[in-house]
């Protein structure tokens, strides 16, 4: 076992700092301090990252870690971690890692037993989760979808029977392609497409990957959102007790009831015999 005790130890960190996904007003108090705090900021692409930086009069040293230089970046965060100096990491917007580049330089810091530091802030994947209107857990993230059609859709068939809903980023050129696969794959779904949000056009265009099939004229950035598969719905365990409870006020004994739940829910009957008791002594 490894603990991180990351503000007593008194090591350099590695701040992972969440910017702005188009609204520039969305940038913590705490994320600017921590910017302004630290040795160097890395950036995905430091010309996009001068914009935010000089908004909120940030005058720290910037260089870059991107896909292509994540090697050579890391070599450098390391030695000015392991020189005492704690650093930060953006990426052109939303969380660092979050469909952007970072994971690599995370996993290099935890396995020299830096601390690696979250500071919390927008991503557009939870900001569509929460306007889109779907329970919002469970839910599956996926990212981009694959540019080509027989890989996309071979990801869309491993994971057409989860019951929640599943989110997805999309570029606005490969939206009508990604819905088609969605439709064919997935079938008839609530599907919703949250876009440009928090900006001045952001939209959420609700409807079914059926109905929302050849959009014309959708821009800017967008994640989808489509439903889960309603077939393997869960049966919550709430629901469980009540049908149980049900059954036995129409006179069935406890152990049919729950011989009759079990097979209703595709479940084992000791599993639902637990439940059943465990709440009844609650
Ligand atoms: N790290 C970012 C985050 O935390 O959300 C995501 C970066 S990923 C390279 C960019 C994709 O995120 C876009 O293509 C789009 O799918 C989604 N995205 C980013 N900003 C968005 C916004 N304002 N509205 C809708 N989607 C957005």
């Amino acid at each position: 076992m490894k603990r991180q005790k990351s503000f007593t130890e008194n090591k350099a960190i590695l701040y992972l700092v969440s910017t702005p996904i188009g609204n520039l007003q969305d940038m913590t108090y705490r994320a600017v301090e921590t910017l302004k705090s630290v040795t160097k900021i890395f950036c995905e692409d430091t010309r996009t990252s001068k914009v935010l930086l000089q908004h909120y009069e940030i005058k720290t040293p910037v260089a870059s870690y991107h896909d292509h230089n994540k090697e050579q970046a890391a070599k450098q965060i390391l030695k000015h971690l392991r020189e005492g100096r704690s650093i930060a990491l953006i990426s052109d917007a939303g969380t660092p890692l979050i469909s952007d580049p970072g994971y690599h330089i995370v996993n290099l810091a935890i396995k020299e037993e830096f601390p690696v530091v979250p500071i919390p802030g927008a991503s557009a994947l939870l900001s569509a989760l929460v306007g889109s209107g779907f329970p919002p857990h469970p839910f599956l993230f996926v990212g981009f979808l694959d540019a080509k059609t027989s890989k996309r859709e071979q990801k869309l068939t491993s994971i057409k029977d989860l019951p929640y809903p599943i989110v997805f980023y999309e570029s606005p050129h490969r939206l009508n392609k990604a819905i088609e696969s969605l439709y064919k794959i997935l079938g008839e779904r609530d599907l919703v497409i949250a876009r440009e949000l928090t900006k001045l056009h952001e939209e959420f265009i609700r409807g079914t990957t059926k109905s929302l099939q050849n959009l014309k004229q959708v821009k800017g950035e967008i994640v989808l959102i489509v439903s889960g598969n309603a077939e393997h719905e869960e049966i919550l365990d709430e629901d469980i007790i009540k049908s149980i409870n049900n059954y036995i006020e129409q006179g069935y004994t406890t152990k049919d009831a729950i011989i009759l739940i079990a097979k209703e829910a595709n479940r084992s009957k000791n599993e639902i015999y637990q439940l059943y008791h465990l709440n009844n002594k609650e």
